[in-house]
């Protein structure tokens, strides 16, 4: 079925359509059963450049806008596979571009964009702090030419698929600063160097196949040569980045929802109970009906965040709401979708029940609804502030 947003990008779309074909269900079954990574998938979409997309030409990315990231990334998704295995090497170069000098732009972003560095962690939560970030306490002590990293990191991502990781860390206490988001700094580490010479990396085993893990670290030594922008700024460029993960995570919601739909539309046609296909009951229909109607109007959320975000204009509130629309249009597609199956969704070879749990996570992370909502409430609304 062809949706109103396919139009943008249509040869990208169907290049990552064809990368895709090559990867079916099967592939992510066999992989989500072992909690494996998918690395001849990655290796694939790197080497045809679409992981790139967002770094300058000049840096030897193909320059284009967030649109055409969030277009792969969508079609990834819509497609049965998931983009979340390798989507941070789109965007968290990001942190690098906008606020490393340029020795570190010209050392790193050439070789991120021809994917010989892989620069997919991002290191921000821990065990007692997740949604409020001014409570991390890992911290880096500078000592001469190095920074000496103690503590510990929750949920990071890719840790162990990631040559770089962009890292937040104290480096002033919470109390000695003038306010709870200064004192925070980013480095970025070395994963080659830094494993087995003061960071340990343990695998999380979650619900679903996202290499997610944990990170102790015991007096890491990490140059000051590898601090990102000023010291004590790193709250600010961390939160600059954020926009365009959320706008390309609801991409990928944008995907799902569009696999649910296709899936169920295809299956009500096809499965007759009662003599009849099931589509045919308006209590089977008007789900799915809905399921499109929520997609759509979440897809011109998205599209409008990336507007904003190309002419360089602010979209912090677009960005969450965007994420918002279309993580809640995933789920209830998703949902809608397992159930139009009956017991057939819950088989694992209908991929189903996989994406499903998949589609799940992007309420929670990378950052959850309520906290979506509380920003809406209080920065558009002006409502009172609860925290
Ligand atoms: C699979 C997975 C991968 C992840 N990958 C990464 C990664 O690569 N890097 C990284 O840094 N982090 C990562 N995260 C962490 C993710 O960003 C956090 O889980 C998320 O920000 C929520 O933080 P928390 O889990 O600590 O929840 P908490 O902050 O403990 O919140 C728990 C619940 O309470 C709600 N809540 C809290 N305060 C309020 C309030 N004032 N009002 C209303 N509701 C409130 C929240 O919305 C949430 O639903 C990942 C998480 C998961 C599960």
């Amino acid at each position: 079925m062809t949706y109103g947003g396919d139009q943008t990008f249509p040869e990208i779309r169907e290049a990552v359509r064809k990368l895709c074909a090559r990867f079916p269900g099967q592939y992510w079954r066999a992989l989500d059963r072992e909690r494996e990574y998918p690395t001849e998938f990655v290796t694939a979409l790197t080497e045809a450049g679409f992981l790139s997309v967002l770094i300058p030409e000049e840096y030897g990315g193909s320059g284009l806008g967030l649109s055409a990231g969030a277009a792969v990334l969508e079609e990834i998704h819509r497609s049965g596979g998931n983009g979340g295995a390798c989507h941070a090497q789109m965007y968290t170069m990001g942190t690098v571009l906008a606020h490393g000098s340029p020795a570190q732009k010209a050392a790193y972003l050439p070789k991120v964009a021809s994917g010989e560095l892989r620069l997919q962690a991002f290191g921000v939560t821990e065990p007692d702090a997740g949604t409020d970030t001014t409570r991390i306490t890992t911290f880096a002590r500078r000592d001469g030419d190095h920074y000496v990293v103690s503590g510990q990191k929750l949920w990071i991502s890719r840790a162990e698929h990631s040559d770089l990781m962009v890292l937040l860390c104290r480096t002033t206490a919470r109390d000695a600063s003038a306010k709870p988001s200064d004192g925070m700094s980013v480095l970025l580490v070395d994963m080659r160097e830094a494993v087995g010479n003061g960071l340990t990396i343990r695998p999380v085993r979650t619900m679903i196949n996202h290499a997610t893990t944990e990170l102790f670290f015991e007096d890491l030594k990490v140059p000051v040569a590898n601090l990102i922008g000023e010291e004590g700024k790193g709250f600010r460029y961390i939160l600059s980045g954020m926009n365009a993960e959320r706008i390309l995570i609801a991409s990928e919601c944008i995907g799902d929802a569009k696999f649910f739909i296709d899936r169920a539309s295809h299956y009500a046609k096809e499965r007759a109970v009662f003599g009849r296909p099931i589509g045919e009951n308006q209590g089977v229909q008007f789900p799915i009906a809905r399921a499109y109607v929520q997609m759509t109007a979440a897809e011109l959320m998205v599209q409008r965040a990336c507007d904003l975000f190309e002419a360089g204009l602010p979209c912090g509130t677009e960005a969450n709401m965007a994420k918002l629309t279309a993580s809640e249009a995933s789920w209830y597609a998703a949902d809608m979708c397992l159930q139009t199956h009956g017991g057939f969704g819950f088989a694992e070879d209908y991929d189903i029940e996989r994406k499903f749990r998949e589609t799940r996570l992007y309420q929670v992370a990378p950052i959850s609804t309520n906290l979506i909502l509380s920003h809406v409430a209080t920065h558009v609304l002006d409502l009172p502030k609860s925290f």
